[in-house]
């Protein structure tokens, strides 16, 4: 028997309204591909506005007696929700790696460290803290309370199919608030299982919805419409995060958004190479470069380049593609053809304008998804993989001269997500990190989630952060109230 399908995590039913519902109104139906080979690993109900709206009622039904919960209350039923994610990390790795073919090891890593926002949310619940201001008057006090913002609606993608739940429900159950989440149509069995968890933990029912769908438009038009839901919390690209806004305006949503990013990695001459080659090999290969904090971008100081690139090569080199299953593998494939073609494009627009391919640079033989690390030199700012997200594995490295050549080069671009940068001198690491536009620096260091940092970008990366004590924020409303008569 397929692995996969003899966990008792693997769920071909969608829950909706409080219901696992293996078939849909209209009784259409779609299949989950495994990536690396493209089998049909399981088929799920493709449901419509009906069970939609069913699901976003039944939210808004049960909302008000969620928030009464007290927090300590909320807080341990997330708690044992994040038990049972670590419980069963195993069997949500298996599920993960099988839609989403990263390597078993990553997809664990990523079940263990985004179970983390569920603990730290379910502390976080308990810290719900309004204020008292003076009043206006002596016989006024001004109380401020937190209140929950009603329905969220969900929406995540499928780089990161379990950590983009948790990273959103987590703090939306701690508030208060009650959700209506629609997983990627290529990744929805990661987020059905983390619902078969929720539900065993004791979250009512009817307050976490999963609903899959491969008319997502239609989902998309229905919570930014639909007066029920107070918000939307969406990871994914930037067209679709505009397209969210405009059409939530008509009713005023709230929105989270993280949204596309192009982050620039800057290696110093003053830099620990070996640490940096170190960050740069994470930062950009992990999950196949398919991350929205990869590094897109690599600028290298004059007189290092030669020296971080070797090092870069020599690491890129260590790596092994393959099925994400097989043991020593380190690198699956790109989701789906689409990945390939843009990989392929801006490699193409690269290497027509002059830049020179030092490794990979085509297709694998072990199938039509998966890429070889590739790494190109003499690339310059002209060229599309400076300026676009590549979401594959492509390291272009660029020369600069100075510092402010490299901060204006980093900040020409329309995304301000995260930019990394590798540097000892202490004036330099101030100056760079306050110039850089992104909501987010790593200074001598690859990565930057965890669930104790508000993750986040600005300019057309985003709204709202995710982590840290500012993540529950977002799922709050600030009331006022004017005591008088005292
Ligand atoms: P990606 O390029 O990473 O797939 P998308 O923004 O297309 O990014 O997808 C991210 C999530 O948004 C997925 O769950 C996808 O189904 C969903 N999505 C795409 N278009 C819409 C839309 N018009 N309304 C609502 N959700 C959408």
């Amino acid at each position: 028997m397929n692995p996969v399908s003899s966990s008792p995590l693997f769920k071909q039913a969608a829950l909706v309204a409080g219901e696992w519902l293996a078939r849909s109104a209209s009784g259409a139906t779609f299949q989950v591909c495994d990536p690396f080979d493209g089998k049909t690993i399981a088929t799920l109900p493709d449901l419509g506005l009906e069970e939609t709206s069913r699901a976003i009622d039944a939210a808004a039904r049960v909302q008000p007696e969620w928030a009464k919960r007290t927090a300590k209350e909320r807080a341990g039923v997330l708690k044992r929700w994040f038990d049972l994610v670590i419980a069963n990390a195993d069997d949500l790795a298996t599920i993960l790696t099988a839609e989403q073919g990263k390597p078993l090891g990553e997809a664990k890593s990523e079940i263990i460290s985004n179970a983390a926002y569920l603990e730290w949310f379910a502390e976080e619940a308990k810290r719900i803290e309004g204020e008292i201001i003076p009043g206006a008057h002596p016989s006024q006090r001004i109380l401020v309370l937190k209140q929950p913002i009603g329905v969220c609606a969900a929406i995540t993608p499928w780089n990161f199919p379990n950590g983009m739940i948790t990273r959103k429900v987590g703090p939306a159950l701690a508030a208060g608030c009650t959700v209506v989440l629609k997983p990627s149509e290529l990744t929805p069995l990661s987020a059905l299982a983390l619902a078969a968890l929720a539900e065993e933990a004791g979250v009512p029912k009817c307050a976490f919805s999963v609903i899959t769908t491969t008319d997502a438009k239609s989902f998309g038009l229905e919570v930014t419409k639909n007066p029920t839901v107070a918000k939307i919390t969406f990871t994914g690209s930037t067209p679709v995060g505009r397209w969210l806004m405009r059409e939530g305006a008509d009713t005023i949503k709230r929105f989270s958004l993280e949204l596309g990013g192009n982050a620039p990695f800057i290696v110093f001459d003053d830099a620990d190479l070996d640490a940096a080659s170190d960050g740069a090999l994470v930062s950009k290969f992990r999950n196949a470069g398919q991350t929205c904090v990869c590094a897109n971008r690599i600028y290298v100081q004059q007189g290092v380049v030669e020296a971080f690139t070797e090092k870069l090569l020599s690491r890129v080199s260590t790596l092994k593609l393959g099925r994400g299953t097989e043991a020593g593998v380190t690198m699956g494939p790109l989701i789906d053809g689409r990945a390939v073609a843009k990989m392929e494009a801006h490699l193409a627009d690269a290497t027509a304008k002059g830049a020179k391919i030092l490794s990979g640079g085509r297709r694998s033989s072990l199938g039509p998804t998966l890429f070889e690390p590739t790494v190109l030199s003499g690339v310059t700012q002209d060229m599309i993989v400076t300026r676009e997200e590549t979401f594959a594995p492509l390291a272009p490295i660029i020369a600069f001269r100075d510092e402010a050549d490299v901060i204006a080069m980093a900040n020409a671009s329309e995304f301000g997500l995260a930019a990394y940068f590798y540097a000892r001198d202490m004036r330099r690491i101030f100056n760079v990190a306050e110039a850089l536009q992104s909501g987010m620096v790593g200074v001598n260091n690859g990565a930057l989630a965890n669930e104790m940092a508000p993750f986040g970008g600005i300019k057309q990366s985003g709204l709202g952060r995710e982590g840290s004590h500012h993540g529950i924020e977002g799922y709050l409303e600030l009331k006022y109230v004017a005591l008088g008569g005292l």
